[in-house]
């Protein structure tokens, strides 16, 4: 069973979303198995995005995703880290599918509600950015 990180970004925390994308998960048989709410420090948001740090959306990112609390999730299922790429829909929510999380709720490129790992080395480096072996709800 393939596990990846589901961040719910500060845009769809402020605007009430959490619920939202959390029924699109469930109602996709993928299963939450950790969250948390948490208020990065801009120095946690620059670790986090660490690959972006010479584009030039890096700085407006780090801020954004420092501006209010988000929502860190573990998603667990089968081939989950490109289901949920799926769901999320294309970072630029203009060019994302119909149906997806972006393209119904994101409002900006950068503002783009949900965050999802990539791959399965991301996936291992975000979950472990995010969550200690206590909060896996492994036992
Ligand atoms: N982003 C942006 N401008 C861009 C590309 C990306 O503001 O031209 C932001 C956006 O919030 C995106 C995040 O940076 O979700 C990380 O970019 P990435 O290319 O990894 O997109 P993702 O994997 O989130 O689809
Ligand atoms: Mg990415």
């Amino acid at each position: 069973m393939e596990r990846t990180l589901s961040i719910i970004k500060p845009d769809g925390v402020s605007r009430g979303l959490i619920g939202e994308v959390i029924k699109r998960f469930e109602a996709n048989d993928i299963k939450i198995i950790a969250m948390k709410m948490v208020h990065l420090t801009l120095d946690d948001a620059r670790k986090f995005y660490a690959v972006h740090k010479e584009r030039p959306f890096f700085a407006s990112l780090t801020d954004f995703m420092t501006s209010g609390p988000i929502v860190p999730m573990i998603l667990e299922g089968e081939n989950v880290i490109e289901k949920n790429r799926t769901l999320m829909g294309a970072t630029n929510y203009k060019e994302a599918a119909e149906g997806t999380i972006r393209r119904d709720f994101a409002t900006d490129i950068e503002k783009n509600v949900v965050h999802g790992s990539d791959s399965h080395e991301t996936a291992a480096v975000e979950i472990g950015f995010f969550f200690n072996q206590f909060e896996m709800n492994e036992r």
